[in-house]
């Protein structure tokens, strides 16, 4: 279960539209329909990525569009095997191999700066920049830049021949990337790496229509990851990476007529923020909602608000469901909190559960509260409030404990 849910959110959104596109482009009806808008998608997709990054205030979307875009446009004017220029074509050839994986890995680190501000419009030039440098280069060096990086070439088994600077190049982007977005929640940075891939794909191509298309899909692969995050963002907790009180609302929605809820509260949550500060507090919440995550019998954790969570147990009866509201709970008695000697508490997240030398475990324990959906208690409203009320006798039978 684990194993799926993180594959797709490797492969979501990005991933799943390049595989849909390139399957696509095996069918060779569905391909000349596709290569036949090729002309229409930049100037649709730039306008897109106009609004978007306008309107959600962000930049990096903008950017990444944008120099897809670019590479896609020198590439119809000046590339491709039918031009006059043949040094000129392959020098952008082999340009775009080396600027595109660092411009999209460069704007995967940029923080949001906005876009019509000072440090949006010094990005603006930046990438516009790049274009002239490289073709004032063309102009002083270019027959022996060619020369020099086709000397270098290497044979790949899929991919053809590539010089080794852009194989490198592209590895360690493409590597860099996927790290990032393992460690990093923000689904645009998802969506860099496979932009990138996208990109690279189309550079690679040798038909000019699929080239297009495959420019453009990197674009629309921004644009998609870029609104699954906006998404995200409303629908996900951002402290314990959760669904949020949206999520649950619209979960309680679609449950039938057997399930049950629990109420999940941490004990004396106060004193660790009172103790060690409100990080630590974060730190604690967090990792609660990773255990809260691993509860077995389908049951699906959120966070409520605050330090309190729910699980919903769709299809299961309470009886069903209390074996592993029993397990959850022992399960963080058991874990405890790590704490670093008082004074440096919550100063940084990476030592927070290393157990290093100066670490102590604090006893961190939880309460639950249950309650099944019956005659009694027919809408999700009136489960969640019985769940409550049983949390409060937990807690008042000695915390650290599951009551129904
Ligand atoms: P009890 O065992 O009765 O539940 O005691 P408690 O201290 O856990 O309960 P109480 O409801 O009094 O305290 C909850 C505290 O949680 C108060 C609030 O400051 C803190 N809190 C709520 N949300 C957050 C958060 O996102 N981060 C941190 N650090 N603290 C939070
Ligand atoms: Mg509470
Ligand atoms: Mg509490």
């Amino acid at each position: 279960m684990y194993f799926w849910q993180g594959l797709f959110l490797y492969l979501a959104p990005g991933g799943l539209l390049l595989a849909a596109a390139l399957a696509s482009l095996q069918h060779d009806g569905l391909a000349q329909w596709l290569f036949g808008i090729t002309w229409l998608l930049p100037p649709a997709l730039g306008l897109v990525a106009v609004f978007l990054g306008w309107r959600f205030n962000r930049s990096r979307l903008l950017f990444g569009v944008l120099v897809v875009l670019l590479a896609d446009l020198l590439l119809r004017r000046y590339g491709g095997v039918a031009q006059i220029d043949q040094l000129l074509a392959r020098y952008v050839f082999h340009m775009g191999l080396l600027a595109l994986p660092l411009n999209l890995l460069l704007f995967s680190f940029w923080r949001e700066r906005g876009i019509v501000t000072g440090q949006g419009l010094r990005r603006f030039a930046f990438i516009l920049f790049q274009p002239l440098l490289l073709a004032a280069l063309f102009g002083v060096r270019g027959p022996l830049i060619v020369r020099q990086l086709e000397g270098m070439t290497v044979h790949l088994p899929l991919v053809g021949s590539l010089p080794a600077p852009a194989l490198v190049v592209c590895a360690l982007a493409g590597l860099v990337l996927l790290v990032r977005f393992r460690r990093n929640s923000d689904l645009l940075e998802h969506g860099f790496f496979w932009a990138m891939l996208c990109s690279l794909l189309a550079l690679l191509a040798a038909n000019p229509a699929r080239q297009a298309f495959l420019f453009s899909l990197a674009g629309l692969i921004l644009i998609v990851s870029a609104i699954e995050a906006a998404h995200r963002m409303a629908f996900r907790d951002e402290l314990t990476t959760l669904p949020a009180r949206r999520a649950l609302n619209e979960a309680l929605l679609k449950l039938g007529n057997t399930y049950t809820v629990a109420m999940v509260d941490i004990d004396f949550f106060k004193k660790f923020n009172d103790r060690y500060g409100h990080d630590v507090g974060d730190q604690v919440l967090a990792m609660v909602a990773t255990l809260l995550g691993r509860v077995g019998g389908g049951g699906r954790p959120f966070r409520y608000g605050g330090e309190e969570f729910t699980i919903l147990f769709p299809g299961k009866e309470l009886k069903e469901a209390q074996p592993h509201l029993e397990a959850l709970r022992e399960a963080v008695a058991e874990a405890g909190f790590k704490v670093r000697s008082a004074g440096r508490a919550g100063k940084s997240s990476d030592n927070r559960q290393k157990g290093g030398g100066s670490a102590k475990k604090v006893s961190l324990t939880i309460s639950i509260g249950m309650a099944q959906r019956d005659t009694t208690r027919k809408t999700p409203q009136a489960v969640i409030k019985a769940a409550d009320q049983a949390l409060y006798r937990a807690k008042e039978g000695g915390r650290n404990r599951v009551a129904d």
